[in-house]
């Protein structure tokens, strides 16, 4: 008959294999350990088969029920339905359903009040009325009177505590009286029928094929007597991943303490039970072996003081907690380091690296409605400001602690950039993921809310609306973006666990060893702006530079009017003369090589929409006219007319730029290539990749190439001419266009690599502005008609594009590298489809660059996993 006592040995070995439910395999592994657990029988899943199968239980199955109820009613000393020793029960199965307090009845009720307090006993009996009702009697919830509207559950248990007997009976025959009521029948008042109805029940609503193995135990529970207390503790500190002991408990007064007090505290359950904790302490280790991952328990000591345990799950914990203790269980052998990479999400890596809200302030703040997009996460606050011209003139001024600031602009422009170094935090009104400023923000791992459409700026007044509450410049905000971006009126406690930086480390360092092992060929690159982010981007463990936006080299504060000029101007000496302060990038390119040694640096060639160059108003025109005294106003007028156009997203940007005007891209090109003959003559070679942004056919593409190669032979001749030193400098092309996609066949003929810009191609391919989104893309999401922001991930339609790219290239030269450097290169889709789709890099911004490295092991790994399995 296929019932199995948990303490029987014999029993265990016979039905060792047959027990498969999750809950009972458990108790079974740790009955096999020093772990003191409630005693226990299995009804077996067959049973339940059998039950529901015929509609009623096997031949001989009762008597052998009752057989195993003395057994276990022996085993504790107590009996079911003994009005002087009454014995309360459990019953549950793995998933679905447990009921508690099978052998509560009005018999028992006086002893069990006596014994565990009447506030305890109430609230397991009204809970075991409902329990039951909805489970057995199929009755729906019954509503119970309150109990004289106290509100708080302490209250209430003091309140019945207090209540004479007679009363409490009185209350609890009340409430089963609403149940027998609205059954229809009168509640059962034998614990046997209590149990075998109950049984009967879970076992009938088993499914076919999902039948499981039911539980059937003592309930333990504390009578606060002796050492007799009850609580949760944790295997570790979930918080922090730290091996200690960590939980609550209640003691004599109910209260709830935590296990490990103020040390000289009587609380702290290591001075009021000393050998209690000594247990809890041993019992995490034992269960920590066991499971390998941050456990937590419920507990209750018997009056004696011995430890069982009641229900055990694994534990929620942070971010931080989830690396240190796969770290820790990684050092101590207990996982391998293929466990370390499957038990941490990407997603904890991401938020290790920014600082969070502390949840107890969040309470102190006024949280706006409204939510954005994430277009960069973290948390910040810091005093609002809605210009960049503002906030760098308050920065000026501002005494140390009052330096944070929050930006928010209904667009970050050209302008703006040159100060990006002294906001905490940004917010855009319109535009999304892949937009300008979140963008930027990302690279600097600045908080960033993009897309925040119900935002109303008052540039005069200094002020915003929002959702209808008015916030003035100076105000304190707070940010706070995850999945969706928040932000909060007033100033947050930001946490930052300080030794965040060092864990990561750790963890990246066994990252590299399974990176390495399993030979996973998909490098992870990083998207740069200068040589800190390259520096970054190495530390989290980059394999190159995947993408080095060169126009941001342009538009510093100090170069931005340089190239405002050179465009105002005709041919003549001052534009030469500017084209020459291009080779002041020389020392920038080379600090990035130097910085990346012999690590690939792949470097855009400049890639900036006249259009934003151009000042947009008179008093712009003006301030412009006053810096540049030689060049004539209507000439800074004409540019400016000229150079405006309807859609400068499809205007003059890009490499388009450096066909019509060759000296800027030669001039660019001679300074990357003069930076690497520097590096190498400093001992270490650079592997130097130039690319062309926005390429939209072959014939494009020659041309820029032609004008690389011209300044390598002339940078070459100056620096190492005529010797074999040559440095080999590949020249690629941005595919960003649909065009350039669907003729990679006719560009691969002269392009050495290719690089999938995947924001322009899918804004390109969708027709959807980056830059604008915001206004119609999170209504489409809502709508259901579309089901993903195609700047997040990448769309179904963008993915053919890439995948007719491959194919058309390869075919040309079955070697050309591909990569992605647009913003879904981190995305954990973009990386299974890189894997699938032989692409050789994925390049992502620096604080992106460990969970992107995360992902792609997890992909590769269960990739290879399909593999065998398949
Ligand atoms: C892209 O378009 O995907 C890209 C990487 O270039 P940028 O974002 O600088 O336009
Ligand atoms: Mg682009």
């Amino acid at each position: 008959m296929a019932l199995c006592y948990l303490y029987d040995e014999k029993d265990i070995s016979r039905f060792s294999e047959s027990i498969t439910s999750p809950k009972a395999r458990e108790l079974v592994t740790l009955s096999g350990e020093e772990i003191l657990l409630p005693q226990t029988f299995f009804v077996l899943a067959e049973v339940s088969r059998f039950f529901r199968e015929n509609k009623k239980s096997p031949t001989g199955f009762l008597e052998q029920l009752g057989l195993y109820m003395n057994r276990l009613e022996s085993d504790c000393g107590k009996g079911l339905g003994d009005p002087d020793n009454p014995i309360v029960m459990t019953l549950r199965s793995a998933f679905t359903y447990s009921i508690r307090g099978i052998g509560i009845t009005a018999t028992t009720l006086p002893k069990l009040a006596e014994r565990y307090g009447k506030g305890s006993i109430f609230f397991l009996y009204t809970n075991f009325l409902r329990e039951f009702s909805t489970l057995v009697l199929g009755v729906p919830q019954v509503d119970f009177p309150d109990l004289q509207s106290v509100p708080a559950q302490e209250d209430k248990i003091a309140l019945l505590e207090k209540m004479p007997l007679p009363d409490f009976l009185h209350l609890a025959g009340e409430y089963k009286g609403k149940i027998s009521e609205n059954a229809g029948i009168p509640f059962p008042e034998d614990p046997k029928d209590q149990l075998l109805m109950a049984l009967k029940s879970l076992m009938s609503c088993s499914e076919e094929g999902m039948e499981e193995d039911l539980v059937i135990q003592e309930m333990v529970m504390a009578t606060f007597s002796g050492k007799s207390v009850e609580g949760t503790f944790y295997t570790r500190n979930p918080f922090t991943g730290e091996r200690d002991v960590y939980g609550i408990y209640r003691g004599p007064d109910r209260a709830k303490m935590d296990i490990k007090g103020e040390p000289d505290s009587p609380e702290n359950l290591e001075n009021r039970l000393p050998d209690v904790y000594m247990k809890i302490d041993s019992y995490s280790l034992t269960l920590e072996n066991l499971y390998k991952d941050i456990m937590v328990i419920e507990f209750v000591t018997s009056e004696e003081g011995e430890l069982y345990v009641i229900n055990m799950t694994t534990a929620p914990k942070t971010a931080r907690a989830s690396v240190f203790s796969a770290v820790e269980l990684y050092k101590s052998g207990l996982i391998s380091d293929l466990q370390a990479i499957h038990v941490v999400k990407a997603r904890d890596l991401e938020s290790l690296m920014h600082p969070s809200l502390d949840e107890e302030g969040r309470k102190e703040l006024h949280a706006f409605d409204t939510t954005g997009v994430a277009g960069s996460p973290g948390a910040t606050t810091g005093r609002v400001f809605f210009s960049m011209h503002d906030a760098l003139e308050f920065h000026a001024m501002a005494k140390d602690e009052d330096t944070n600031i929050v930006l928010v602009v209904n667009d970050f422009l050209i302008d703006d950039h040159g100060g990006l170094g002294v906001i905490s935090g940004l917010v855009t009104k319109a535009s999304g993921i892949a937009s300008h400023g979140a963008v930027m923000a990302r690279s600097k791992g600045i908080p960033c809310i993009a897309g925040f459409r119900d935002l109303n700026i008052d540039l005069e007044g200094k002020q915003m609306t929002l959702d209808g509450k008015i916030v003035r410049q100076g105000e304190q905000v707070t940010l706070e973006v995850i999945d969706r971006g928040r932000l909060f009126l007033g100033r947050g406690r930001l946490t930052r666990l300080s030794s965040g930086d060092g864990l990561l480390q750790e963890y990246a360092s066994i990252m590299s060893e399974v990176q390495e092992r399993e030979g996973v060929v998909t490098k992870i690159m990083v998207n740069i702006n200068n040589a800190e982010d390259a520096q970054r981007g190495l530390d989290f463990g980059a394999d190159g530079v995947g993408l080095l936006r060169t126009e941001n080299l342009f538009i510093s504060k100090e170069r931005i009017n340089l190239m405002r000029e050179f465009f105002f101007l005709k041919e003549g000496k001052r534009k030469r003369e500017i084209l020459e302060t291009i080779a002041l990038q020389v020392e920038e390119y080379a600090e990035i090589f130097r910085v990346m040694g012999k690590r690939p640096v792949i470097i855009r060639l400049m890639d900036m929409p006249l259009n934003d160059l151009m000042p947009s108003s008179q008093r712009e025109v003006d301030t412009l006219a006053r810096s540049f005294p030689h060049i004539p106003e209507e000439r800074i007028q004409r540019a400016v007319k000229d150079h405006k156009e309807n859609n400068p997203i499809f205007g003059l940007r890009g490499c388009r730029l450096a066909v019509l005007d060759e000296g800027l891209y030669f001039m660019q090109a001679s300074a990357i290539i003069s930076a690497a003959y520097k590096v190498a003559q400093e001992g270490t070679r650079p592997k130097v990749y130039i690319m062309a942004p926005l390429v939209m056919g072959p014939k494009e593409f020659f041309r820029i190439r032609e004008i690389v190669l011209s300044a390598e032979e002339q940078t070459y001749e100056h620096y190492a001419g005529g010797s074999k030193d040559r440095i080999r400098i590949e020249i690629g092309a941005m595919i960003e266009l649909p065009a350039a996609a669907l003729g990679a066949d006719k560009i691969a003929v002269w392009a050495d690599f290719f690089s999938f810009g995947t924001n322009d191609l899918s804004q390109a391919t969708y027709g959807i502005s980056r830059e604008d989104m915001g206004r119609f893309v999170p209504g489409y999401l809502e709508k259901g008609i579309i089901d993903m922001d195609p700047f997040s991930s990448l769309g179904e339609e963008v993915r053919e594009l890439m995948k007719i790219a491959v194919k058309k290239g390869r075919f040309t030269r079955p070697t050309v590298m591909f990569g992605v450097c647009g913003e879904q290169a981190a995305d954990a889709d973009t990386i299974s489809f890189a894997l699938e789709n032989g692409i050789d890099y994925l390049s992502c911004s620096p604080f992106r660059v460990l969970p992107a490295r995360l992902r792609l092991l997890k992909r590769y790994l269960a990739g290879k996993e399909g593999t065998h399995k398949g």
